[in-house]
């Protein structure tokens, strides 16, 4: 997942990094070189991946179509709204697309 640095002020961003050290040092070099030191509005930001992205957005529209459909009790509904839950719902689906490349895979073989 990338980490971009962008100033607000000066309404910059930098290239994508893969580490946010990386970004955090060009943070640091803009704001020695262009602001003299001092710290304008700025912000190092993660983008997620297209996949990620992609499987994220599935399961929010799974996840609003399911909790649409019926009511649920109170404690499943935070259970939902939890990193904890959306990351495992993440890592299942992914899961499941990678058996899914799997199976294709060995059927092809024979
Ligand atoms: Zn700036």
């Amino acid at each position: 997942m990338p980490f971009i640095y962008r100033c607000d002020n000066c309404r910059l961003a930098s290239h994508p990094h893969s580490t946010e050290p990386d970004a955090a040092h060009d943070r640091d070099r803009h704001r020695a070189i262009a602001h003299h030191g001092l710290i304008p509005e700025d912000s190092i930001t993660e983008h997620p991946g297209l996949i990620r992205s992609v499987i994220s957005s599935v399961v929010a529209d799974l996840a609003n179509s399911t909790s649409q459909r019926s009511e649920q009790p109170q404690h499943w509904q935070q259970i939902q709204k939890t990193d904890y839950f959306r990351q495992a719902a993440i890592l299942l689906g992914a899961g499941f697309v990678v058996l899914v490349l799997l199976s294709m895979l060995f059927r092809t073989g024979r």
